[in-house]
């Protein structure tokens, strides 16, 4: 049966192969980004941004209206806006928060009350290995990304008897728009890669599909790093 697939950031990048891969699947995937693009096939697209809560609870509750409650909720958008904290604009540091972690909980809870009420559903964070790795200039983003685990983990307890599952994927390297202009630090970061090379947004959307499948009901709570060992360090 169809799933109602909510995805943030959907527009480009990783959240649009994530939305690709439940569309593939039959599933009816409502995708949100600031621009309102999505790939084709999306039940639908929605212009929203993220940090404005009241805007994201409308589109949620209007896409509920419209193909029942949310079974699967991927919390996608996010931003960087890398630069050394002593150098750090409060602009820099609130951008980036707010985009990837408030973002993040206020698409959460607006498709958690369907979950509830249908006791079943998963809520997939998409984080990052930045704050395992200790990135220099990514103390927003890693700080945020962070926040993102206490969250799930917070959740994932509040939902646990409801047969909600929450989980976060902590991406590594990965080719789209926001790796696209590292510079010589993208050739320096691969060489760091176990594997040899970079990701595809497609190997995200495979793991973040396995999270959502009854394969992987059982799993809740957890921070699955998908990065070619890239956080395995030296
Ligand atoms: P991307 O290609 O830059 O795409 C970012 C997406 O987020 C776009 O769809 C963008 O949509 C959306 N977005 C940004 N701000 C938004 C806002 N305020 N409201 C709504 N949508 C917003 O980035 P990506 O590489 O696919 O990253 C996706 C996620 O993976 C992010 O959370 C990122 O932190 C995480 N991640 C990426 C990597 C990597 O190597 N690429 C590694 C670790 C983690 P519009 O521009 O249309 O608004």
């Amino acid at each position: 049966m169809s799933r109602h697939v909510l995805v943030t950031g959907a527009s480009r990048g990783i959240g649009a192969a994530i939305a690709e891969h439940f569309i593939a699947l039959g599933d009816h995937v409502v995708a949100l980004s600031r621009s309102g693009d999505a790939p084709a096939g999306v039940a639908r697209a929605v212009a929203v941004d993220v940090t404005d809560s009241v805007a994201l609870n409308d589109a949620v509750k209007s896409a509920i209206d419209e193909f029942g409650p949310v079974e699967v909720c991927v919390a996608n958008a996010g931003v960087t806006r890398d630069g050394l904290a002593m150098r750090m604009s409060d602009e820099q540091w609130r951008e980036v928060l707010s985009i990837n972690l408030d973002g993040a909980f206020y698409t959460a809870r607006a498709a958690m009350a369907s979950m509830v009420r249908q006791r079943r559903g998963s809520i997939i964070f998409i984080g990052s290995v930045s704050p395992f790795m200790g990135v220099p200039g990514q103390a927003n983003y890693a700080a945020a990304k962070a926040g993102l685990v206490g969250l799930a983990r917070a959740l994932a307890k509040e939902v646990a008897t409801r047969q909600i599952t929450v989980n976060v994927v902590a991406p590594g390297l990965i080719e789209t728009d926001m790796t696209s202009d590292l510079g010589p630090a993208k050739a320096a970061m691969e060489a760091m890669i176990p594997a040899g090379h970079s990701g595809q947004p497609s190997d995200i959307a495979g793991v973040v599909g396995f999270l959502a499948s009854n394969h992987a009901r059982y799993i809740t709570g957890v921070v699955l790093s998908v990065d070619g060992g890239l956080s395995l360090g030296h």
